[in-house]
């Protein structure tokens, strides 16, 4: 039983969501995060507000509402993420975070992959573009403009491992040796990778819906098919039978047009090593991904890495059928940065932009970006981006922040 929306209902789907945030003062919850969190929540939330005031003259505004969860959580109510955030981000269907301390030893494994998984945000979108005046290790970081769209909830992250020589490891190794004759390693630790149909179609599904909405003209699905046929493999084979059966009036697979797609996407599928170079040398060939889990966790910060951009990356972690979504900061907590008024607010106040354009919000989310441009090009940049500039000026999170809001406050 295929338990998905189609292509028409989940377009329906998304026009809803936008619709729901047509409002003037819609409530989003926000984590501030960890370490740094104290230093960028604070500049982030100026730029957003100043987006939004500009943007709107109709008295449009958010009304932000801070929920717990890291340290912060524990710190307070002894609980690393709380019931009530998770209740808050599915009663509002949105929010955004910044960093998490990942907590080390027993309980929860991970707050974030926690959030995704409770909320069933089963795509996590990575926009990958360069800002002018980035230093970055390659050659034409300009080439790169790519929406990354990697399964969220399953894959060898589904968390189902089993520890090595515990008694449950036993058990399953001696069904694997009676069922199947497969032989293990006594002294092995096993985890599952689960690929389902239901999850690879809808992610596959939803860039697909990604690409025809913003005009992209490829999409390449990402896999490891030709060791793991019966998982990374079906994951392509899916996304090919979607196309034909959902998308053919806009797209068409490499196989069906010889590479000449005419008007339509065109799709064709990669494999995850040979894409890791294809993509550094020709990033211009790439606009839409659609992968698996762990493909999609190496391939987003190589390439964030590749557009010098790790500290300015964002991320948005969505469930396009029911509308849920939180965006991030895609870095960690850098604790020794925190409390200093240092760090690059950019990733948490990018992932701002992504959640105002996911809520139909594009004016502000617009003046974001161009203010962003502005300030990094001008080199008014914090002092991870200054460093190899010798035009920059180094300036702390809040003054970063503040000339953001002057950019805004002077465009036309
Ligand atoms: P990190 O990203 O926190 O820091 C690595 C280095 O990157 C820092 O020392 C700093 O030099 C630089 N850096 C990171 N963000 C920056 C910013 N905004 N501005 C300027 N420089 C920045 O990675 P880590 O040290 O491996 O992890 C620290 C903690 O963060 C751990 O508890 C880890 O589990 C957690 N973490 C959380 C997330 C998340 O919540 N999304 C992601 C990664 C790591």
């Amino acid at each position: 039983m295929n338990e998905n929306l189609s292509r028409k209902d989940l377009e329906l789907a998304i026009q809803k969501t936008r619709d729901s945030f047509d409002t003037d003062k819609p409530v989003v919850p926000f984590i501030e995060g960890d370490g740094i969190g104290i230093d960028i929540w604070p500049a982030s939330q100026r730029v957003f507000d100043a987006a939004v005031e500009k943007a709107y003259t109709n008295g449009r505004k958010i009304e932000w509402q801070e929920v717990l969860a890291g340290q912060k959580a524990f710190d307070n109510v002894n609980e690393w993420l709380p019931e009530k955030t998770i209740e808050m981000f599915d009663e509002f269907g949105i929010g955004i975070k910044g960093p998490l301390t990942t907590p080390v030893g027993g309980g929860i494994r991970s707050i974030n992959v926690a959030i995704r998984q409770k909320l069933d945000l089963y795509a996590c979108l990575r926009p990958l573009r360069w800002f002018k005046g980035v230093e970055t290790p390659t050659k034409n970081p300009g080439n790169v403009d790519i929406a990354l769209f990697r399964e969220n909830t399953e894959d060898v992250y589904s968390g189902k491992e089993l520890e090595v020589n515990s008694e449950d490891v036993g058990k399953l190794n001696k069904f694997l040796k009676e069922e199947f004759n497969w032989e293990i390693r006594h002294d092995s630790g096993i985890g599952i990778k689960p690929i389902s149909k239901t999850a690879s179609e809808r992610l596959i599904r939803s860039a697909l819906n990604y690409a025809v909405e913003n005009n992209k003209k490829n999409l390449a699905i990402v896999h490891k098919g030709n060791i793991m046929k019966f998982t990374e493999g079906a994951f392509r084979a899916w996304g090919y039978e979607l196309v034909k059966n959902e998308f053919s009036d806009v797209a068409i697979s490499w196989e069906d047009c010889s590479g000449d797609a005419g008007d339509k996407i065109l799709v064709q599928d990669v494999i995850a090593d040979a894409f890791l170079q294809q993509v550094l040398i020709k990033p211009q060939e790439f606009d839409v991904i659609a992968t698996t889990n762990l493909n999609g966790d190496y391939a987003s910060d190589a390439l964030a890495a590749q557009i010098g951009g790790i500290g300015i990356s964002p991320g948005g972690n969505i469930n396009y059928e029911n509308g849920k979504s939180v965006f991030e900061a895609t870095h960690g907590t850098a604790p020794k940065h925190a409390g200093q008024d240092k760090a690059n607010p950019g990733s948490l106040i990018l992932s701002g932009e992504m959640m105002f354009r996911y809520m139909g919000w594009n004016e502000a989310a617009d003046l974001i970006i161009k203010a962003m441009e502005k300030s990094i090009s001008e080199g008014n940049v914090t002092y991870d981006l200054a460093r190899g500039r010798s035009d920059a000026k180094t300036l702390s999170s809040s003054n970063f922040a503040a000339n953001l809001v002057e950019n805004i406050e002077g465009f036309k």
